[in-house]
């Protein structure tokens, strides 16, 4: 008996794990063909010199049966979830500073100290690391613990209902089982932008996240050991939009009613599904119906949850009536280009057009929104942005800085800010269109780009990678998995990776 399983010891002094804790009965039979993957994830020991048996149960250091030292499958500690997320992260795992918008593609871990170490630019990287994409490449990502002894990586085919698992020692992906006839959740969620909510300190191993699903918000648990998945429902209606936190409540939108009577209302719970509510959302101008489709990831501000729409914003304060806010005509917003913007007074702004020109017009307000105009599309999110080739350093319509006339010829893409720290100016990793002159719209649409520098942007710019004839560059996914950072899109059949240097 250990704090987490049973091991029996069967004849010949070989221990098989009979129960694991929060875990289902082992089938050593396909285990067995992945032994170190599984040692890794229970923090059990392998043999090194002798052949008495095939696993030992944790804490185990020398072979009960002729006293030979054991090997120790225990991997370097890794944070125990990475990513952008209006969920609770443990101090330990870098979250973001409170002063930042949370649910944005940002992060607090140290990028910037592990990648600045580079030769800068006009030096050329190249990606230094490659696993293969997984099987069924449109996908989310979660890095983390999941509860177990070592990190793992999880890829989520949310168009297809397919959860993949990477075995870092076999070097392949595994498609995971879901679990009973019928009893786990198809996980498919394509009305709106996905996001899920990790459990990043889950009470029972295997814990994932709150996903969403079009037929509800469910509890998503894995079996790594067992390669299978299940869920346990919060709540059973059609969603449309991705679920989002603030101050400890989840919530999410959902349909509720019959057919001719359906409407868009807000659902709200403890991370439990404890204490749930069921909210009308009040109408700012009741002729523009709240859409049940095509809803931005959400993200949390100053105590309030923001859910971002080509036709308007929802915004939810805890104890309070959410609101839907139309924008007004004919101003539409340019989501594609990136996100929520910061100014220096800590207000959060969104890029849009109004037929005439671009402006930047004030988010998260129930007043008279106030609207910065602008000469040029500007692409980016948080404190990163650019116009052009050029970065924006101060507020979002100052004046670009200009370091080098040529990088008008060029536009930017940034994928990923590196929030906090003491960092004098807004730093990341972006992607650098050369040679394009077309319209930023055209560029995030569907146009080929012949040549795209994957860069690192910050105090010293470092040139990561170079990429060929790249399409629809807003598919990009950066994450960072085992002291490394990855870069994968749809049509590659490689993830590029990273490595961090020094970084825990
Ligand atoms: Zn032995």
């Amino acid at each position: 008996m250990t704090a987490n399983s049973v091991w029996l010891e069967e004849e010949h002094n070989r221990f098989e794990l009979e129960a694991g804790r929060d875990l289902a009965r082992i089938d050593w039979q396909r285990a067995r063909g992945r032994l170190p993957d599984v040692a890794q994830l229970l923090g059990a020991a392998l043999p090194a010199s002798c052949a008495h048996a095939a696993i030992y149960p944790e804490g185990f250091a020398f072979c009960p049966d002729c006293g030979a030292p054991l090997a120790a499958a225990t991997p370097p500690p890794r944070p125990a979830w990475w990513g952008a997320t209006t969920g609770t992260i443990a101090a330990e795992d870098a979250p973001l500073p409170r002063h930042v918008p949370h649910g944005l593609a940002q992060t607090a871990l140290p990028l910037a100290a592990a990648l600045e170490t580079r030769p800068p630019e006009p030096a050329r990287g190249q990606a230094e690391l490659k696993i293969p994409a997984p099987p069924n490449a449109v996908c989310v990502f979660a890095a983390a613990t999941f509860g177990f002894a070592a990190q793992r990586l999880l890829a989520l085919a949310f168009t297809r209902n397919v959860l993949q698992y990477w075995d870092p020692l076999a070097q392949r992906w595994h498609v995971m089982t879901p679990e009973g006839d019928g009893a786990t959740a198809d996980l498919r969620f394509t009305s709106s932008q996905y996001a899920w909510l990790p459990l990043a300190q889950p009470e029972r191993r295997g814990e994932v996240a709150l996903v969403p699903s079009q037929d509800g918000l469910f509890l998503l648990l894995i079996d790594p050991v067992s390669e299978s998945f299940r869920t346990e429902p919060l709540l059973q209606a059609p969603l449309v939009a991705s679920p989002g936190a603030v101050n400890r409540r989840v919530a999410t939108l959902f349909l509720s009613g019959a057919h001719y009577s359906r409407s868009v209302r807000l659902w709200t719970a403890d991370f439990d599904g404890a204490d749930p509510e069921v909210l009308d959302i009040d109408s700012a101008d009741p002729a523009i119906a709240i859409p049940a489709e095509g809803w931005a990831r959400p993200y949390s501000y100053d105590g309030q949850l923001c859910w971002l729409h080509d036709a308007g914003q929802l915004l939810w304060r805890p104890g309070s009536v959410p609101r839907w806010l139309p924008w007004p005509f004919p101003w539409q917003p340019r989501l594609q280009f990136g996100g929520p913007a910061r100014s220096r007074d800590g207000r959060l702004w969104l890029i849009g057009h109004d037929g005439a020109d671009y402006s930047f017009r004030e988010l998260g307000t129930e007043g008279v929104a106030q609207v910065m105009p602008i000469e040029g599309a500007r692409l980016g999110f948080g404190t990163l942005l650019f116009r052009r080739g050029h970065q924006v350093k101060d507020d979002p319509w100052a004046v670009e800085d200009v370091e080098d006339q040529t990088r008008g010829d060029a536009l930017v893409l940034p994928l990923l800010e590196n929030a906090g720290g003491a960092r004098s100016q807004p730093s990341g990793l972006v992607l650098r269109f050369e040679q394009f002159t077309g319209r930023a719209e055209a560029a995030m649409a569907g146009d080929v780009l012949p040549r795209v520098i994957v860069e690192w942007v910050g105090q010293r710019n470092v040139i990561l990678d170079e990429v060929a004839r790249l399409k629809l560059p807003g598919d990009c996914v950066p994450f960072v998995y085992d002291g490394s950072l990855w870069l994968h899109h749809p049509m590659w059949n490689e993830i590029r990776g990273w490595r961090l240097k020094d970084f825990a």
